[in-house]
């Protein structure tokens, strides 16, 4: 999914109830971007932030993913101002963010994939226990490895 963030372009409306370019979004696509909100997570580097990116997904609409080099949480709940014929209710008002998001970035046009993506604990789980099992054998074998042994004592000639 893209994020409002990643996608910007100037002044493209959507989800405007009478808009002729607004009739994608509220036809066609059903107004997708306003039932989720995403934020940036930074880099996790301790096993206690893994721990809790992992607690995160074990709650329900909440999916992690990577991309635009950025790590992201996303989370599914539909925004109060959209109505039941998906066009946007606040439109005079809406945030600048909405007013920046663009059809031409959107997850509409299918730009989707990212590099990695969790919905569940347990892909994250395995994916960071595969991750950690890698790194381990990495350095099992650099401590092997003729370079990476520790110099061993002169005999004095
Ligand atoms: S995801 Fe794209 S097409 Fe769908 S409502 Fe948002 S801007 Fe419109
Ligand atoms: S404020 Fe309007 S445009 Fe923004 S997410 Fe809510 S319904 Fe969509």
């Amino acid at each position: 999914m893209r994020t409002k963030t990643e996608g910007r372009s100037k002044g493209t409306p959507h989800v405007h109830p009478t808009d002729e370019a607004s009739r994608r979004c509220i036809e066609e696509c059903g107004a997708r971007c306003c039932r989720y909100i995403t934020m940036i997570l930074p880099p996790p580097q301790r096993e206690y932030e893994l721990d809790e990116w992992s607690w995160f997904l074990a709650h329900e609409s909440v999916s992690i993913y990577f991309a635009g080099r950025r790590w992201r949480m996303e989370i599914r709940s539909r925004c109060r101002y959209l109505s039941d014929q998906n066009a946007c209710t606040i439109y005079e008002r809406r945030p600048d963010i909405c007013r920046l998001y663009s059809q031409e970035y959107c997850e509409y046009a299918g730009k989707t994939k990212h590099l990695y993506h969790f919905d569940t604990k347990e892909e994250f789980d395995r994916w960071w226990e595969e991750k950690r099992e890698r790194e381990r054998r990495r350095r099992s074998k650099r401590g092997r490895s003729p370079r990476a042994r520790r110099p061993t004592a002169s005999k004095g000639k």
